[in-house]
């Protein structure tokens, strides 16, 4: 039996192949593409930006699966189930130290292994989470995305009440802000360039903000009497915003950096330390998945219109395209196997 996937031959070279179908051996599963979500992470493989990838690579980190077998957890069969796409090594400091999230070795399925947009393939049962009844597609795929964002909240040790900053609009940035926001009673600003992102974050219950470093650190005084923020979270990736961050910080307060820079960046090292700001980087997530689904199927986060596009799973190229093309108007596009 033969079946089909997503392949990304090379920077710009997306294509449909015909692979072997695999079985699942013992404490696997055999699954069956249901949909997945393109990020940023999958444009900068598509553009040869990554500094993680490796080519050729079947795409897919934030998918959603039915399962077909699993004969050694019967009750996820015929269920649908998220991905989490992290292989960690199991034997480095950090793994032993239980952040796994970080570990030294990370794989991640579409990134350093093959993904999900494959029609059906073999995972490890320790992958999957059975997805509630009646929570729609549109809004179990996305939780591999506010695994990332749930993380970043937790590491930033937001009191609920608090008044955070969030830089940055895209997905990541708009999540938090709605955890912020619906999962713990803060105010979040967010700060973006973009007039529609804004708009959306507002439609989260965000308060938007735009201008220059003056322009944000008059917002943000006005708005916390002087205070400042409990919290900065940067998820733009822009250095501008890293550096503008610790002006917004409040005295003794968090800044979580969760935007991947381009490379190192400057940072008013002596604000940094007058302040007492703690600096925490935030990557991926740790056993965030079944918090997120309670989450989702509690209402308290709908990401589900964060949704631009759908494309069908034979069409994954143009998704790539549109992404690359309308980085502006494009914010999370998502494939599906043209079933539902
Ligand atoms: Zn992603
Ligand atoms: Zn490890």
């Amino acid at each position: 039996m033969t079946t089909r996937k997503v392949v990304l031959e090379r920077p710009g070279l997306l294509r449909l192949a015909d692979g072997v179908e695999e079985s699942a051996a013992a404490g696997e599963a055999l699954v069956r593409f249901r949909t997945a979500g393109i990020c940023g992470s999958d444009l900068s493989a598509y553009r040869g930006t990554s500094p993680l990838v490796s080519y050729p690579r079947v795409l897919g980190h934030e998918v959603l699966v039915d399962v077909l077998q699993a004969s050694d957890c019967p009750t996820l069969e015929g269920q649908r189930a998220v991905l989490d796409p992290m292989i960690p090594c199991g034997y480095c400091r950090a793994c032993r130290a239980g952040r796994p999230n970080c570990c030294v070795r990370l794989q991640v399925m579409g990134v350093h292994v093959d993904g999900g947009l494959r029609e059906t393939f073999a995972v490890n049962l320790r992958h999957l989470y059975p997805v509630p009844e009646g929570m729609p597609d549109d809004v179990a795929v996305l939780a591999e995305p506010l695994t990332v964002a749930y993380h970043a909240v937790q590491r930033s040790a937001i009191a609920a009440g608090g008044i955070a900053v969030v830089f940055g609009a895209g997905a990541i940035g708009l999540l938090i802000a709605r955890l912020l926001v619906g999962a713990r009673g803060c105010r979040a600003f967010v700060v973006d360039v973009d007039a529609d992102r804004l708009s959306m974050a507002e439609g989260l219950g965000a308060i938007p903000l735009q201008g220059d470093e003056a322009a944000l650190t008059r917002a943000v005084t006005d708005a916390t009497d002087g205070d400042m923020a409990d919290v900065v979270f940067e998820a733009s990736g822009n250095p501008v915003a890293t550096r503008t961050a610790t002006a917004l910080a409040g005295h003794g307060t968090n800044l979580v950096l969760v935007g991947w820079n381009r490379g190192p960046i400057e940072v008013d090292t002596v604000t940094l330390m007058r302040k007492e700001l703690t600096v925490l980087g935030s990557r991926n997530s740790v056993n965030a998945f079944p918090a997120v689904l309670r989450l989702l199927a509690d209402g308290l986060v709908d990401p589900s219109h964060l949704i631009t596009h759908h494309f069908a799973f034979d069409d994954a190229a143009s998704a790539l395209d549109v992404l690359d093309r309308n980085q502006g108007t494009a914010l999370k596009i998502v494939i599906t196997n043209g079933r539902r």
